[in-house]
């Protein structure tokens, strides 16, 4: 798993005020979502992770243009083609090998021939996969979502390749050194001088919820100051899980002041909690899944965790077999959070 990395620029308004301390797009979701998972990502210097959804044995990582597409199909091809010489090959070798020098010997040569099938199989489901991939693409028609309408629309990913845009890798953090803030979105689609960035959800409950919503805010306003002048972004995408299917988030007026708004919360409740003044605890439903929140078992000296630098002592909440239990949340707000996980274990602190 990899991490990305903050990118190191000097931060500062044209009139030198310097906005502190630097803030990334993940931190700042995670403060909307509910300031003290905000606290807990910045002090931990949580950065989110680029990789999408785990894959199942049933999906697999789509990839992002037709000739990407057709490279990819080609060799695959090609390998299951050598993989089919080479267990025909084997074949014969097994027969000739079996006839010669006794059916001991053939049997070997039949090992081979099977570990080229299998390669080649492996490989006929990639065909199989990536010519499907191929139809769909092709199958795209030429749609795109109205800049005019604040609505969040749907929009699959193909349609929006016929339109015209171009996709394209990000490589590097897109920062605003004014706001001193930065992010990466997944990747960014550009036709002339719109461009629009994407960001994979890997998990989509059906529902978008505020933080989403001040994530793409985020990422086109980053977008229109990385680009230079003249470029406009007038909505990012949002594709669920492996799909390519998703919804495009208009960035009207009032997302960008949500946007920059957050951002200024975020930095109050850090000023704040150096005062030592916490944020509340917030509703018990925003905790029940929350992964800052999720108890798991103490192993002293190693599940610790480490909040400014500083190792944080446990709180501990025990099951009824006096199984001790701390989360990142409950450790740094010395309470037990609501999670589903605490009812379902029955977890009590000691008083
Ligand atoms: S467990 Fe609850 S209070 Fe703690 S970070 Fe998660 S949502 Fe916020």
């Amino acid at each position: 798993m990899t991490s990305t990395t903050p990118p190191n620029t000097i931060a500062s308004t044209p009139d030198g005020e310097i906005h502190e301390p630097r803030l990334g797009v993940y931190v700042l979701t995670e403060f909307v979502f509910c300031p003290r998972a905000g606290l807990c990502a910045h002090e931990t210097r949580r950065e989110e992770e680029e990789e999408g959804p785990p894959l199942s044995f049933f999906s697999f990582n789509p990839l992002y243009s037709l000739p990407e597409i057709e490279a990819s199909l080609q060799q695959a091809v090609n390998e299951m083609t050598w993989y089919l010489g080479g267990a025909a090959l084997s074949a014969v070798l097994a027969v000739i090998l079996s006839l010669w020098f006794g059916k001991l010997i053939g049997v070997a040569g039949a090992f081979g021939m099977l570990w080229f099938f299998a390669f080649a199989l492996q490989r006929g489901i990639d065909v199989l996969r990536l010519n499907k991939q191929r139809k769909d693409a092709l199958a795209g028609k030429h749609k795109e979502p109205n800049p005019n309408l604040p609505d969040v629309q749907d929009v699959h990913w193909w349609d929006l390749l016929q339109a015209g845009f171009e996709s394209h890798p990000v490589q590097d953090p897109l920062v605003d050194s004014e706001l001193n803030f930065w992010g990466k979105p997944f990747r960014y689609l550009r036709r002339g001088n719109v461009v629009i960035p994407v960001w994979r959800m890997p998990h989509y409950d059906g529902r978008l919820h505020p933080q989403n919503f001040v994530r793409m805010a985020a990422y086109c306003h980053l977008v229109q100051k990385s680009f230079g002048t003249g470029v406009e972004c007038p909505f990012g995408i949002i594709l669920f899980g492996h799909s390519l299917d998703g919804v495009a988030i208009p960035f009207t007026p009032q997302r960008r002041s949500d946007f920059v708004e957050s951002i200024r919360s975020a930095r109050t409740a850090i000023a704040k909690i150096k005062e030592r003044e916490e944020p509340p605890a917030p509703d018990r439903s925003l905790c029940a899944r929350c992964p800052y929140g999720k108890p798991m078992v103490h192993v002293p000296n190693e599940s610790e965790h480490v909040c400014a630098g500083k190792p944080l002592p446990v709180k501990s909440a025990y099951d009824a077999n006096r199984k001790c239990f701390h989360s990142l949340c409950g450790d740094r707000f010395r309470w037990l959070p609501l999670h589903e996980d605490v009812e379902k274990m029955d977890l009590r602190t000691e008083s």
